[in-house]
């Protein structure tokens, strides 16, 4: 009987306890996202390199690298066309306390590398707004600005949070994957991304680095980096929760 009571407490408790993460791998389906071709050769065709592929590989080793007394879901597991909205309301759904959206980078100029780490807050960067207009996809202008209000609440409210994620993600890059992949840190910054407005929880959109740039490219398609580089994001969650006293529970 005092087992039973024992192990009923136990799983109580975990259950109160289990933080709920929600990854969200960007595009899919239509949407490649951002993309790149790998050269013909005598043999073969040039192949086409979609943004939303990796994305979702890194994403699935990130579930996969967190504790198993997480729960972990994703916003699309397969190939398919997600909308920003959809996947900011399954964070409702499952009532997640992190949103984290993983995407790659693409430039018109093929010398642009590195990784960076996106929060959701106010700011001026022209260079930031084209990321923008890529990452938000087409909206109708009627729910931007409703999303306007949403954005305001919603940095308000989660600001804080969201950029020490985004400090705990970025530092565990940098700390295991950035020498070992020659990568260019491109630093943390503030953006105004839809799909993290509409999550409402704090939340950081990953930019893995630049499927135009080849090395670049050729690194995030093997297992090898996206291991490495998931199990960074993972490691830097884990560290989020542990340095965030948990809210009390009475
Ligand atoms: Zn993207």
């Amino acid at each position: 009987m005092k087992f039973t009571i024992f192990l009923l407490c136990s799983l109580l408790i975990s259950k109160i306890q289990a933080q709920t993460i929600l990854l969200d791998p960007g595009h899919g389906g239509k949407d490649c996202g951002a993309k790149s071709y790998i050269s013909a050769t005598k043999k073969t065709k040039p192949i086409k390199v979609c943004e939303k592929d990796i994305a979702l590989s890194i994403s699935k080793r990130v579930k996969d690298y967190l504790p198993k007394n997480y729960q972990v879901y994703l916003t699309r597991t397969i190939d398919r066309d997600v909308s920003l909205q959809e996947r900011a309301l399954m964070a409702d759904k499952v009532k997640a306390d992190l949103f984290i959206s993983i995407h790659l980078n693409g430039s018109s100029s093929k010398k642009s590398h590195g990784f960076e780490t996106f929060y959701l807050d106010n700011h001026n960067d022209i260079a930031i707004k084209k990321i923008e207009q890529v990452e938000n996809g087409l909206l109708e202008k009627s729910e931007t600005v409703i999303n306007q209000i949403l954005i305001d609440l919603v940095i308000e409210r989660t600001a804080p949070q969201s950029k020490k994620l985004a400090y705990y993600i970025h530092k565990n890059i940098n700390y295991s994957v950035k020498k070992k992949f020659k990568l260019k840190d491109r630093g943390i910054k503030k953006a105004l991304f839809y799909v993290l407005a509409l999550s409402k929880r704090p939340s950081v959109l990953i930019e893995a680095g630049f499927i135009t740039h080849k090395r670049e490219r050729d690194q995030m398609l093997s297992k090898k980096f996206q291991n490495q580089f998931a199990r960074a994001v993972a490691k830097g969650i884990v560290r989020y929760f542990k340095k965030k006293p948990s809210p009390p529970i009475f």
